[in-house]
């Protein structure tokens, strides 16, 4: 029987086991952690009964996720829910620019820019099924639909600073400018809408869903349909050298290219080793969850009905906070996301009291304490905030990296999105899964087409290895 050992079992990881499963293959999946899920978790962290996201939140990503689509999870109990507003991005004078899940709907709200959100948006979302094998694989490949991926790809080429400026009102501009931060990459750069664009566009298609009972749900679904399928799942198993490496057909990587260059040594071709240890990684995040009695008192009415609400104020403020983590200084006032997934998913919460998800983007190895700020910045959008605190847990940017080794200082995102990485992944080649070893390969978020719970990595991977095994 054909054999196959996945190393890491966060989404990727088990894409890549359920995938290869699926063929026929006898998986076996090895996990750090003394839990799998990677940044799938979810559990309790200030009060009993009360449900936080340790990691990954909110999911366009993953409800548009060709690939999750096709295990149909629902049978495993992944029931995904919608907050009554997408997101809401709040400004100093009260106002917010506000993202609802219909193109339309968030137009009216944007006065003179509803014109070009709907300009920018309508094609591409109405498009967004065929659009998705495309967007969610390897960029540089030859696209099934070429003509639909142009008219995407043209604005994703621009600085998301410039193409915020193409929108007159400052609700638009910081609402556009909040999303395209999710790619933790500096704003004035060219390439910087991409991530911005995509999410946006998934989220226009498919809604900012939370899964029920939290982010673990889908860990917990994909882990059944695996042991389902046959597959053998081991926690506690770090993997530091491939001499720790059952025998196996094929090996594939949930890890970061860095990780994948110590555990292969010298058995990695030179030029793929050379390009995985200069692999780099952008900056970090700092978390705070909270426990707050009635929910935050936000100025703007709608942020108070929406699952996340971004915290930066105006583009200018957004993109020089994003400007100074890049270049390791940590601002005053960062940039937050905030997440009200009891919105949408009440059972998380305990009584009155719900948990509050948040995180702020600070310098890669920060080792500060971004408390305060994080406080500062929901106190200013939502005066008394402090006053409904009952509790708080604090992942420090030096605790994310111990917590999952994916995370080097802290970066979520397994990787920076400057161009090259943000094209080609972990090294320039047409076939980024191939770590140049035959029979092995990596499939973590460094991967095309990038973080998120969407597993759509370790699929394509999967897919690159059973190609490998029909001509071996
Ligand atoms: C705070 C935070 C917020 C986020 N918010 C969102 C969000 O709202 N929406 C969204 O879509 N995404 C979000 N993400 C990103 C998302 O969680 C990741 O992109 C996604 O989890 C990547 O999946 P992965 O399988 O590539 O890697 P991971 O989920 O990082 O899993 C890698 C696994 O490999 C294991 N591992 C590492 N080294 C070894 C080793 N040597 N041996 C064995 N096992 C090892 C780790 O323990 C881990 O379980 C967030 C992440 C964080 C941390």
């Amino acid at each position: 029987m054909t054999t196959a050992v996945v190393v890491g079992g966060g989404p990727n990881g088990l894409a890549a086991a359920i995938t290869l499963a699926r063929e026929g293959v006898s998986v076996t999946l090895l996990e750090a952690a003394d839990e799998i899920g990677g940044g799938t978790r979810s559990g309790e962290a200030i009060l009993p009964g009360l449900l936080h996201d340790h990691c990954s939140a909110i999911h366009p990503m993953a409800v548009g996720s060709t690939f999750l689509q096709s295990l149909d999870l629902g049978r495993y109990g992944l029931q995904w829910k919608l907050p009554e507003i997408d997101c809401a991005h709040p400004l100093d004078d009260g106002t917010a620019g506000v993202l609802h899940r219909c193109v339309a709907e968030t137009a009216a709200g944007l006065g003179p820019d509803g014109r070009r959100w709907t300009r920018l948006f309508a094609r591409p979302v109405e498009a967004y099924d065929e659009l998705a094998e495309d967007i969610l694989g390897p960029l540089l490949r030859i696209p099934r639909h070429p003509l639909l991926l142009a008219r995407f790809g043209l604005p994703a080429v621009l600085p998301a600073t410039v193409l915020a400026k193409t929108f007159a009102g400052e609700q638009a501009r910081a609402l556009f400018a909040g999303v395209a931060a999710h790619a933790f990459h500096p704003l004035h750069r060219p390439f910087s809408s991409s991530i911005g664009l995509g999410i946006l566009t998934a989220g226009h298609r498919h809604g900012w869903a939370v899964a029920a009972g939290g982010s673990q749900s889908i860990t917990d679904a994909m882990a059944a349909l695996l042991l389902d399928l046959g597959g053998t799942i081991q926690t506690g198993a770090r993997v530091r050298s491939h001499r720790q490496l059952p025998p196996a057909d094929i090996v594939i990587y949930d890890l970061t290219p860095t990780a994948v260059a110590e555990i292969l040594g010298d058995r990695l071709p030179a030029h793929v080793a050379q390009a995985y240890r200069r692999f780099r990684y952008g900056p970090g995040a700092f978390k705070v969850d909270f426990a707050v009695e009635d929910g935050v008192p936000w100025t703007a009415e709608t942020a108070r009905r929406a699952g996340t609400v971004h915290l930066g104020g105006a583009l200018a403020e957004i993109a020089e906070s994003e400007r100074q983590i890049h270049a390791g200084r940590m601002p005053e006032r960062p940039f937050v996301l905030v997440g009200q997934q009891y919105l949408a998913d009440p059972q998380r919460s305990v009584g009155n009291v719900h948990p509050v998800w948040t995180y702020a983007h600070v310098p890669n190895g920060y080792t500060g304490d971004a408390t305060e700020a994080i406080i500062a910045q929901i106190e200013r959008f939502a005066p008394g905030f402090r006053d409904r605190m009952v509790g708080t847990a604090v992942r420090t940017t030096p605790a994310f990296a111990a917590y999952n080794p994916n995370y080097v200082g802290g970066n979520i995102m397994t990787g920076s999105k400057h161009l090259s990485q943000l094209l080609f992944g972990p090294r320039p080649t047409l076939n980024p899964y191939d770590v140049g070893l035959p029979g092995h390969f990596i499939c973590s978020a460094a991967t095309p087409p990038g973080p998120g719970a969407h597993g759509m990595c370790g699929a394509h991977a999967a897919q690159r290895a059973l190609r490998h095994l029909a001509h071996h």
